[in-house]
């Protein structure tokens, strides 16, 4: 129905979208996940045909939007950032505006934003000036005029923010309303808001999509992951020397601990591997008693700021290089030693360091 591919746009030299491909199946809510920045108003700007790219393409329902806009744009209904309303106007008058905009036949007309008011619940004001609406109603003559003509594909740039908490439950009732007969698209910066809502989520950071999947699907990946925090008594070349025993432990990291003789220990075991039994046995037998010891999956909350945080130093790579960590242990395994000791080099060192080495970077230059 849409497909996105290997799109990118430069503004000056700044990459705002970048290499982005994806794909819209009929029917379902997909959301556009990622903080401030990442390019999801940019993307959405150029799907709906108000902006060029730099490169790539997008077609919609086999028309590119490129080359056959105006096909293309009849199948989409489009909620901006800032919603392209008339502030002079009443709501009925700026839909019937919209509807000629639209090319919607005069027969037709009036029934149509008749029925659209009633689904927006914008009856009650559709003879008061629109800039004397609320907010939350602004917002729904806004999901009105994308609406009007029912295109195939709605497609809405953070329709909740600025709402208060009941506009924000009203809009997102409208939203799954209007996904019985529309595929809709919608983008937000509050993983919530998009959990609540979405069939498919597509998390974007730096331009780039960095994971995609069911919300269900993204946080059982999480939960794979599978992390035990301990504290243990004892020295770490010991301590070492028994978890290098133990099988189903895809990564391990020691750190100093405030208690005394002790260290803590952070391992990441393969997906429904528990090796607690077997690690309260051998640490016993070595005399290293366990001070503390907890499990910690992580949720999608986790998964979204370890994935979009946006330090805009720190290459998108890196975090690219977590989720690829959780997914693709082969792809690690393949690696040569050298590349892998490298890695891990980098991970010991903390995000803010990454940032300041590449500030210290651009003094030199
Ligand atoms: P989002 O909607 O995810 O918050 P945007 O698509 O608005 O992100 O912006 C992506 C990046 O492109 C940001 O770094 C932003 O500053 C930059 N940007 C957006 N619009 C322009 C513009 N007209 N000129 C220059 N830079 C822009
Ligand atoms: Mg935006």
């Amino acid at each position: 129905m849409i497909e996105v591919r290997e799109l990118v746009k430069k503004y000056g030299e700044h990459l705002a979208v970048d290499h982005l491909s994806f794909q819209v199946e009929k029917g379902q809510i997909y959301g556009f996940l990622g903080p401030n920045g990442a390019g999801k108003s940019t993307t959405m700007n150029i799907m709906t045909g108000y902006l060029s790219a730099t490169e790539g393409e997008v077609i919609i329902n086999g028309y590119s939007i490129f080359d056959e806009p105006e096909k293309a744009k009849k199948c989409i209904g489009y909620l901006p950032e800032q919603p392209p309303l008339y502030m002079d106007m009443t709501p009925l008058e700026y839909l019937n505006f919209v509807a000629e905009l639209k090319k919607i036949p005069n027969k037709e007309k009036d029934q149509m934003i008749a029925d659209i008011m009633k689904l927006v619940k914008i009856v009650d004001v559709k003879d008061r000036l629109i800039k004397n609406l609320s907010k939350g109603y602004k917002q729904r003559v806004g999901l009105a005029q994308a609406i009007i003509g029912y295109p195939e594909i709605i497609i809405l740039d953070e329709p909740t923010v600025g709402l208060d908490p009941k506009q924000i439950i009203e809009i997102r009732d409208l939203i799954k309303t209007l996904s019985e007969k529309h595929t809709v698209i919608l983008s937000s910066h509050i993983l919530s808001e998009i959990s609540a809502i979405c069939d498919y989520v597509m998390i974007i950071s730096h331009g780039k999509l960095v994971a995609s999947d069911t919300p269900d699907n993204l946080g059982k990946l999480m939960l794979g992951a599978n992390v035990l925090e301990m504290t243990i008594k004892g020295q770490k070349d010991i301590i070492n020397q028994i978890f290098a025993e133990i099988e189903g432990i895809k990564e391990i990291e020691f750190h100093d601990s405030a208690e005394k003789d002790c260290m803590n220990v952070i391992v990441k075991c393969a997906e429904n591997v528990d090796i607690r039994e077997e690690i309260f046995y051998k640490l016993s037998d070595k005399k290293c008693p366990i001070m503390m010891m907890k499990t910690s999956n992580m949720s999608l909350e986790e998964v979204f700021l370890e994935l979009t945080t946006d330090t805009t130093s720190v290459k998108p790579e890196k975090k690219i290089g977590f989720f690829k960590k959780l997914n693709k242990k082969k792809e690690l395994e393949d690696q040569s030693e050298e590349e892998q000791m490298i890695e891990e080099d980098l991970e010991e060192k903390s995000e803010s360091e990454v940032v300041e080495k590449e500030n210290e970077d651009e003094g030199n230059l």
